[in-house]
Order: C-alpha cells, then structure tokens, then sequence
C-alpha cells in the first residue's frame, strides 16, 4: 500500500513534537536530576531515554568474573606541573578542574594509543561511612568514589566526544574511611566550607600537582578494572571507558562528613550522590595484569602488549546536543 503525504506529515509533526517537548521540557520546568523522591535515579529514563540503556554505569564488579588480560601501560603527561585549582559546587557535587589542563592527558590501558584529555575530576559520596561508591567490588561500596573525566582528543570537545561510544574515559578511585586525616586532600577539604552554596567557586590556595590524585604510585595506576560505560548522571550517555583503580585512598571520618555539608540548588544538603548499580547485561569487565618484571636496578621492562579482545561495543543514541548541554549548564 502506498503511504500518503499525510500521515508522513503527521507522523513527522508528532516525533518534531516529542522531540521539542524532551529538549525544551528541561528549559521550561527547570527541574534537576536529583537522588532523592521523584527526582532520584529510578525517574531519570523518564527524562533521559539513555538512562535506561544496555550498558550503563555503575556496575557491582565480581572480581570472580572478570577477565584477565594485560594492557599497554597506562602513560599520563603533564601530572607533574604544579597548576592552579579552581573548586566548584554544581549542586550535585564538587568539582575541580585545572588551569591549563588541556595538557594534561592520559594514554594506554585500554586506549591503546588514543589520547584522552582531562576536562574535569568530580565525587561521590554517601550519607555515611559505609557507602558512597557508584561500582561497587564484589558488592563493597567505599565510601567515597573520585571520578578524573577525560575526553578523546581527536574529538576536540567534551561536549563533542559525547556524541562518540569513545569519546569519554573517567578514571574512578576509590576512598576508604580510617581514622588519620589524609594530608594529600587537606587543602581541598579545607576550601569545602567555601563552596557549600551552589554554583560558588574558590581556588585551592596553592598550586596542585594532580599527580598526587591520579597517580600516587606506579604500582596503583597499573591495578585496574576495565569496563566500557555510561555516565552515572543524565544523560547517562554510554560513552565512557571505566577505569577503576584497586587501591583505595584513605580519608578520616572529618574528612568525608565535610562533603556533606555541600548543597543542592534547593540549598539542601547533598548528604549521598551515588547512582544504584546497574545490570552488566552482556558486557564483560576487564582485569589489568601488569607484564611488568622489576630487574635488579627497579626499571620496569615491558615486554609484549597484547591486544584484548573488547569489541567496545557500544549502544549509541542518537545524541541531541542540547540535552547534552543540560548537563552542563545550570537550568534553575
Ligand atoms: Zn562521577
């Protein structure tokens, strides 16, 4: 049978529709994703279609199933340089992003020889101790998860590399509560107070090497999880490699009630800004096993690099950049 211009018509004006009423919707009712009642992570595929994708993040990683393989070393540049340190609260978490980042960067792991670009680093955390991380390790939440965003560098743009199933990769690092306060977060959770009020920014008051945050050992920057994934906030798109490191900072008690105190648009406070796990579906998690021998004098010898086999299949929506800009931009 032959389809009539008119329903053509009318099938385009009702999908034009939807579409104005998704995009537009956010600007008009100004209403944020939250973690809380109607606003929480079980309404979010409401507003967000990717929200309630295959390959979303985060997941509970059973060590038992992972599969083990071993990547080129991961290689980062400019971590070193010390560089001014800008805080801010977006009324869903503390941000830091760096002067002059764009050289800073990271390669290898699971990227092979692509370069990624560090845009932003970013936590969450829980109402207590007990929780707080997004993945989670053999069903253990930590009590704090510090995500370090990075974005392709062939892509130009973190609003550009949103559009691609490569475009992002995050590294996660895990914190754990002790009873000693940690000295390399100090001046960070010192300038906390100052930022409790959304959109509120301070410098930290000295120049950061973020060496100190992404990687404090060799040792630590080679024991990794790998997974391909989602952003854990709307609009949840599937465009992240995970890489989740093993060993777990540690932070007292103070340290981490000092999160907090930090509050939303509504001015209250963000007590927890963790996502619940979501299903691994047919993805499979990686486990970093360093081909690395330490010979007499401690240079690490690199061997071979094999390539693993992670088809880095990704589910891509079709991506609307004025959604993706709602992430970004405040829409009180
Ligand atoms: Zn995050």
């Amino acid at each position: 049978m032959l389809r009539k211009c008119p329903d053509i018509a009318l099938a385009s004006a009702l999908v034009l529709s939807l579409f104005f009423y998704q995009v537009l919707g956010h600007e008009v009712n100004g209403e944020e994703y939250g973690y809380e009642g109607n606003r929480g992570p079980s309404y979010w595929g409401n507003d967000y279609n990717t929200c309630v994708g295959k390959h979303q993040s985060p997941i509970d990683i059973e060590e038992h199933y992972v599969r083990n393989t071993t990547l080129l070393p991961l290689e980062f540049t400019g971590l070193h340089v010390p560089r001014a340190a800008k805080l801010s609260n977006n009324g869903h978490t503390v941000i830091l992003k760096m002067e002059d980042s764009n050289n800073v960067r990271v390669s290898g792991g699971p990227l092979g020889h692509e370069t990624y670009v560090f845009e932003q680093l970013h936590f969450h955390w829980g109402k207590n101790d007990l929780e707080g991380s997004e993945d989670l390790i053999n069903n253990h939440s930590f009590a704090m998860e510090l995500h370090a965003v990075f974005y392709k560098e062939e892509y130009g743009s973190m609003n550009e590399a949103l559009n691609y199933p490569d475009g992002l990769t995050v590294l996660a690092y895990f914190f754990e509560v002790t009873n000693h306060p940690n000295p390399t977060f100090q001046t960070l959770v010192q300038r906390l107070p100052f930022i409790e009020e959304v959109d509120s920014t301070d410098f930290l008051p000295g120049p950061l090497m973020l060496e100190s945050f992404l990687a404090p050992k060799p040792s630590t920057i080679e024991n990794y999880f790998t997974y391909n994934g989602s952003l854990t906030t709307p609009p949840c798109s599937e465009v992240v490699i995970w890489i989740d490191f093993k060993d777990p900072f540690l932070l007292s008690h103070q340290q981490l009630a000092a999160f907090r105190n930090v509050r939303t648009s509504n001015g209250y406070r963000i007590t927890h800004n963790f996502r619940p796990i979501q299903p691994l579906q047919d993805r499979v998690v990686y486990r970093n096993i360093p081909h690395v021998e330490y010979t007499s004098d401690m240079n690490p010898q690199h061997h071979h690099h094999p390539h693993h086999g992670y088809s880095g299949q990704l589910n891509m929506f079709p991506s609307i950049p004025i959604v993706v800009v709602t992430l970004f931009v405040s829409t009180r």
